[in-house]
């Protein structure tokens, strides 16, 4: 349930401080100390699990249900007209803290936020290939 090493679940247990914006059964957001925009939060399951691999059904539903609801609260209460989406599992995905969590990040007309990668252009077949794969 819990692991006495994680960060996230000391935020969790009332441990560390965390500015906590909403909480359900399952689920405990709260905003990220190191904002990529303004009302940038984290949702996080109470339940310690490392990553989008581990995390249960019922946690996952209960995470996307809690980031909507913080992206409708972003629009209608900062004005966001925008909202990204982000999780990260796994090092090579620049994931740092190992709770799985949803990065619910508000977007705003021309804000200066830009994801750390450079796109270059695939190749045709390969990106077909790979479309091939993840059909069906
Ligand atoms: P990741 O890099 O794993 O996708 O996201 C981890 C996030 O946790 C980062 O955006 C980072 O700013 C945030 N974070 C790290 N330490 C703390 C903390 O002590 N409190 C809060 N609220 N956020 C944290
Ligand atoms: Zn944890």
């Amino acid at each position: 349930m819990s692991d006495p090493d994680c960060l996230f679940c000391k935020i969790v247990a009332g441990e560390i401080p965390g500015t906590v914006v909403r909480e359900d059964d399952r689920t405990i957001a709260f905003m990220d100390i190191n904002p990529a925009t303004r009302g940038h939060a984290l949702v996080i399951p109470r339940t310690h699990v490392p990553d989008l691999w581990t995390v249960s059904a019922e946690d996952l539903q209960a995470c996307a249900v809690a980031a909507q609801d913080l992206a409708t609260r972003a629009r209608d209460r900062l004005g966001a007209v925008g909202v990204n989406l982000l999780n990260s599992s796994g090092e090579a995905a620049w994931q740092t803290v190992f709770h799985f969590h949803v990065h619910v990040i508000p977007r705003y007309a021309d804000d200066p936020l830009r994801l750390p990668w450079i796109p270059h252009s695939g190749d045709a077949d390969e990106i077909a290939a790979a479309g091939a794969a993840l059909q069906g």
